[in-house]
């Protein structure tokens, strides 16, 4: 075998083979191996055991741990007794008054007084009102002037019992809480609040802040929440101003996750917690969540066994310790002037920088490298040898997007898939760092000898300090993407200054770069992990493509004045297509992962006609049940604007009881005119939405006197149309006023849910697939009226 077969072709030819036919051992330094290819698979190897670190949860301490450090064992008793109905427990349902009582028990347990909020309320950013029964326990501080406050919230959503969504959070609470209340008093409050209604648009965090005389005192606050079943707990969300609060969080917790990237991406996001209340309010915070396991979120089997006990471990840590660190604090300095930029490394330590020095740093430390270069090469440079090295970059990174967009075919298109996670990723995954390497491969075939390695690297880094220079304008606190490989190529070429004289010139300065690289790329690719599918493995590449081009300038360096041949590249390709060929046949759902799927009834007032609709929410429908079942693709009247398409099958309409509109009347007034009427909903209704027409020009909206909508709030939210919902209401007739700038007469749709009749629906339960669950609003019957109010005289 040439040397050149096996150069990359690893996979492929034994790495014992590869080292002994090797050129490179007559090297005779042995820091000069650190250059072989070998020795770079190697490290990135092990950056990404590493990486995968930040994503892991820790192990659960036992129940038996010493009582100053939180076990997930003991919350997850806790868990398991607050759960044991294992229903879901919307707020205002009597299953949440049960999980409601069961947390208070907690709490009285544990020796704290618990206050209860307990009213209608709405939260006017989102038009949602529920009523809401926030629970409140407070440790007194010493100083009795700031508080801190830890929460979750303990409500679910329409399906399933909200094990990790949020009873995780609730859990670790209650524990904290326990654990608190024998320690001796800490300078601040501490105030724990299970907040109830958050799955309805935040409406206990809402009512805490705005009526609760102690939310005056809160300075800072901690949130739990989850976004899927498994993984670390991260730090997704801070408050403006964070520089302080992430120094801390970095000395007090022993395994943080968190990139400052992931805070920018979430602010751009359509996504709320409960912090988002208190954030808009301008308090400091902290948002902690998991996120893996995304397709039991809000699905009928987000339930105990489901959850990952690590990740309740990870969750109580990082909120045991940041509280202990807050409670002692002055919390009347937790803001900062400025933000931190932020990243983990390999959930060990956190590396944080001032967003102020970033522009300063990456211009020093860019010059630095190029500096570096020009030492090391400046007598090889020749303008030729750029010319050739400026077409290499956009063919290895054009080759790799390309690869990555056939690919999304077999790995993404063709199989049935949840939108955002894979049951079963690692085949898919290697296929893809595969289509990297080949890549990097095919790019060394055509242009070996057409660019001096220096040449290379010159142009290699200078992209990336470009690129940097451009990041660290628009997001500063993103800066660690540039700043972390010029760091280490930076703190290489030191040491390479002492290094004798080499054939291999800047060796350590290549080898920490890639390493840094490496680590950027890998990173980055399982955090687009937990939010792209195969799918889409165009994108999910990206990060890849950044660190084949820093390997790019050592590999033409090792290949140089050598013949290379197609063959390596040939197995490869073989060995993409099989590890195509076995994702193929891995199930894109299975019971764990499964997809969400629901049976719904729905009937528009006035017609005769009525479906049974298979609603698939996040998800894709199982077309071979579909089939089976009769359903065909039907437009269907929701209410909102737009019509939407789903698979339906007619019955006759059941005629459901609807509201009635009652004693509407018209005034014109100095903002607009005033509609007042009385909504009469039916006995019990579960839910009661109110759809008003984007050209209704509707300003604001009230229930029973009560603001429960004001358009004017910016949400991270586009509103297709204005919505107004009403959750669990405790009684059936509303007073309704509408404020709208259109003297117009009023179009209303109004969208009530009902009980769905077993008996309706159990011809279509036959078959049900093993891998679809109800998800998201679960199964129901839906009734649409469409209601004109008069216009104004
Ligand atoms: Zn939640």
């Amino acid at each position: 075998m040439r040397r050149d077969h096996h150069v990359l072709a690893l996979a492929v030819s034994g790495v014992h083979q590869l080292i002994i036919n090797n050129k490179l051992l007559q090297y005779t330094s042995p820091m000069l191996w650190l250059h072989h290819p070998v020795s770079l698979l190697l490290i990135c190897t092990l950056v990404l055991l590493g990486v995968l670190r930040s994503f892991s949860a820790p192990e659960p301490l036992a129940a038996d741990a010493p009582d100053v450090e939180f076990s997930a064992l003991r919350s997850e008793a806790i868990l398991r007794d607050i759960l044991q109905d294992g229903v879901p427990h919307v707020a205002g349902s009597p299953a949440n008054l049960v999980v409601r009582n069961r947390i208070i028990s907690h709490l009285e347990a544990s020796g704290y007084q618990v206050e209860i909020q307990s009213r209608f309320h709405c939260n006017p950013l989102f038009g949602a009102c529920s009523p809401v029964d926030n629970l409140i326990a407070v440790k007194p501080g010493s100083s009795a002037k700031n508080a801190v406050l830890l929460t979750a919230h303990y409500d679910s959503g329409w399906t399933g019992p909200g094990a990790a969504d949020d009873a995780a959070g609730t859990a670790a609470v209650l524990e904290i809480a326990r654990m608190t209340a024998d320690f001796p008093a800490f300078k601040n409050d501490i105030i724990f609040l299970l907040s109830d209604s958050e799955e309805n648009g935040l409406i206990g965090a809402d009512a805490f802040a705005q009526f609760d005389p102690l939310f005056t005192k809160v300075k800072v606050v901690i949130n739990l929440e989850a976004r899927g079943t498994t993984g670390s707990s991260a730090l997704f969300e801070t408050g403006n101003g964070n520089r302080g609060i992430i120094r801390m969080f970095s000395k007090n917790v022993d395994r943080p996750v968190a990139n400052s990237l992931v805070n920018e991406i979430y602010k751009r996001m359509p996504n709320d917690t409960d912090y988002t209340v208190y954030k808009r309010k301008g308090v400091m915070g902290l948002n902690f969540a998991f996120s893996q396991g995304v397709a039991v979120y809000h699905s009928a089997i987000d339930d105990p066994d489901h959850l990952d006990i690590g990740s309740l471990q990870h969750h109580g840590d990082n909120a045991w310790s940041m509280m202990k660190a807050l409670a002692d604090r002055d919390l009347d300095h937790i803001i900062s002037p400025e933000d931190a930029g932020y990243i983990d490394i390999f959930a060990s330590r956190l590396l944080h920088y001032p967003s102020s020095i970033v522009l300063g740093l990456s211009l020093v430390l860019g010059v630095w490298v190029l500096i570096a270069i020009g030492i090391a090469f400046g007598k090889d440079l020749r303008f030729w040898q750029l010319r050739w090295g400026l077409l290499i970059i956009p063919f290895l990174l054009g080759s790799i997007v390309l690869g990555g967009y056939l690919l999304s075919f077999p790995l993404g298109h063709w199989p049935d898939l949840h939108p955002i996670e894979h049951p079963y990723p690692w085949v898919g995954r290697l296929a893809l760092f595969g289509v990297a390497v080949l890549s990097l491969f095919t790019t060394l075939k055509l242009f070996t000898d057409r660019v001096s390695p220096g040449a290379m690297m010159l142009l290699c880094w200078g992209l990336i300090i470009l690129a940097g220079m451009v990041l660290v304008n628009k997001l500063p606190t993103a800066g660690h993407i540039a700043l972390v490989p010029l760091a280490m190529f930076a703190i290489g070429s030191v040491i390479d200054v002492f290094r004798k004289k080499s054939p291999v010139p800047l060796l350590m300065a290549s080898v920490l770069g890639f390493a840094g690289t490496s680590f950027i790329s890998f990173y980055h690719y399982f955090m687009l992990d937990v939010v792209l599918n195969f799918d889409k493995s165009q994108f999910k590449i990206i990060p890849l493509a950044f660190m084949t081009l820093m390997v790019l300038p050592m590999l033409l360096a090792a290949v140089r004045d050598r013949e290379l041949s197609w063959q390596p590249a040939r197995w490869l390709l073989v060995a993409i297509l099989l590890a195509c060929l076995v994702h193929l046949s891995l199930p894109g759902f299975t019971p764990d992962r499964p997809r969400g799927m629901t049976l719904m009834y729905s009937e528009v007032e006035g017609s005769e006609t009525a479906y049974i609709v298979l609603e698939s929410l996040v998800t894709g429908f199982d077309e071979d049940y579909a089939d089976g079942h009769g359903f065909k693709p039907v437009e269907l009247d929701n209410g909102r604007s737009r019509a939407s398409e789903s698979p339906a099958r007619a019955v006759p309409a059941l005629n459901l009881p609807g509201v009635e509109v009652k004693v509407h009347s018209v005034r014109q007034e100095e903002m607009g005119w005033s509609h007042r009427f009385v909504l009469r909903a039916p006995e019990s209704v579960e839910y009661l939405l109110m759809v008003i027409a984007k050209e209704s020009l509707l300003d604001k909206a009230w229930v029973d006197g009560q603001l429960a909508l004001d358009t004017s709030l910016e949400s991270k939210h586009q509103r297709q149309a204005d919505t107004l919902r009403l959750v669990n209401p405790d009684k059936s007739s509303f007073e309704i006023r509408l404020l709208t700038r259109s003297p117009d007469a009023l179009s209303l749709a109004v969208v009530t849910w009902h009980e769905l009749p077993k008996l309706l629906v159990a011809p279509f339960m036959r078959n049900w697939p093993e891998d679809a669950q109800a998800m998201e609003y679960g199964p129901r019957a839906r009734k649409v009226q469409h209601i004109t109010l008069d216009a104004g005289e």
